[in-house]
């Protein structure tokens, strides 16, 4: 596996240890049949248990069952799951950083106790509903709403391509808050099997395909006072999970592109053309230096997040510049790794192109490359440009 500048020798055994076990659980239970999971837009939902027992969901949060591990132990966890496909670690992201980390951040301990342990183990499945047909890149104009009525809430709007809300037993709502002043955003637990609460999956993706995608629609639906999420309010809820869900992406980005790598090498040292391997051709070799660089540089980015966010240094800007650069990487790299595989790259037997299709999702959510710029922008001039 590519390690070029010996960034395993820092690991500690848990990490070493976690990274193995992702390695060999993506190995021997997904890869074999993730082509076939690709090309009929599921997800191998029996594994979700499993990932659960190995510890996969939220691993870097600690008590309530879960193991408190170090952030690149959970970075390198991120990886390993997207080498396989981007399907499996977003299950992973989802599961922990946007639904569990929410609800230990900023939950009450009633929250906390009814949902960690079941979400940590995969008893429970949960989604994360900030994005409106309407409103994708601006969630703060979202027009879901919440009102006051008697002890509880009513919850109407829409939510649109949400990750696993058609198999979720909770979604992490976001809506404004019409009974307070400045309506702010909250967070609210809603279980899917409320009144008014429908989840229907949209079918039509072309892009990671091996991910349950759905909707989240709100219709009237009543949820008692103790199912909002009491440690915050306005966008710092929704945008501090997403920080953390970032954060996976920039290791996971680093592992698809790992894959590709791996496998274009291989195919080219094998594929013979004009009397031998076409590895021998001096066009070849550029392919994969630069795409051995890119993965290396991309994953020292990796590394240091890990070590500012170890240290609680990690600022939200540094996550985007990380996501931005590492899944355009992603995304450049896979493209380069198909066309060494010419006509055999555009199938489901060898991965690139895949990941190639996979990473249109990845550049497009948890904030678009786009706005991302537009983040670091911000950060280096004072000036925003959103608007
Ligand atoms: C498979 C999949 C799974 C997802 N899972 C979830 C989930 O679990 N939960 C959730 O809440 N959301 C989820 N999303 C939604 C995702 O976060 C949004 O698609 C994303 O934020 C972009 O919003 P949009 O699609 O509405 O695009 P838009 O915001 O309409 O953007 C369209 C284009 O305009 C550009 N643009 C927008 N504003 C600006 C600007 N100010 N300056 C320059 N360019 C701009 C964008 O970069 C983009 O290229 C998922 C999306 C996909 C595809």
């Amino acid at each position: 596996m590519l390690d070029y500048v010996d960034l395993e020798q820092d690991l500690d055994a848990e990490e070493r240890m976690i990274r193995d076990t992702a390695r060999e659980f993506v190995e021997q239970e997904v890869r074999p049949d993730i082509g076939e999971h690709y090309l009929e837009g599921t997800f191998p939902t029996e594994l979700i248990p499993e990932m659960g027992e190995l510890g996969f969901y939220a691993p870097n949060l600690d008590g309530y069952g879960l193991p408190n591990v170090s952030e690149t132990a959970y970075g390198l966890l991120m990886q390993e799951l997207e080498a396989c496909d981007s399907g499996l670690r977003s299950m992973a992201s989802v599961q922990g950083a946007l639904v569990m980390y929410p609800i230990h951040a900023y939950g009450s301990e009633e929250q906390k106790e009814r949902w960690l342990p079941k979400l940590g183990t995969g008893e429970a499945v949960g989604c994360f509903g900030l994005t409106e047909p309407e409103h994708g890149s601006d969630p703060s104009a979202m027009e879901t709403r919440a009102e006051k009525d008697g002890d509880g809430y009513v919850l109407n709007g829409a939510k649109t391509w949400i990750t696993n809300s058609p198999i979720a037993d909770v979604a992490v709502v976001w809506a404004r808050d019409t009974s307070a002043d400045d309506t702010p955003v909250r967070g609210f637990l809603v279980e899917t099997d409320r009144d008014g609460v429908s989840t229907d999956e949209i079918h039509e993706k072309l892009s990671l395909r091996a991910s349950i995608t759905g909707e989240i629609a709100l219709d009237d639906v009543r949820v008692p006072e103790e199912n909002v999420l009491p440690g915050v309010a306005g966008m710092k809820g929704p945008l501090s999970c997403l920080t953390q869900a970032r954060f996976g992406i920039a290791w996971g980005a680093v592992g698809a592109a790992r894959n590709c790598f791996e496998t274009a090498r291989e195919y080219a040292k094998d594929r013979e053309q004009f009397g031998g391997p076409i590895a021998r051709f001096q066009l070849q070799q550029d392919k994969l230096a630069e795409m051995a660089t890119q993965i290396t540089t991309a994953q020292l980015l990796a590394y240091r997040l890990a070590e500012l966010k170890e240290r609680g240094d990690l600022r939200p800007q540094q996550v985007s510049m990380a996501k931005r650069n590492n899944v355009r990487m992603a995304r450049d790299q896979a493209r380069i790794a198909r066309e060494m595989l010419g006509g055999n790259g555009i199938t489901t037997d060898y991965p690139p192109m895949r990941h190639l299709s996979n990473m249109e999702t990845v550049y497009t959510y948890e904030g678009t490359h786009d706005i991302h710029t537009l983040v670091l922008g911000q950060d280096l001039t004072g000036i925003s440009a959103f608007e």
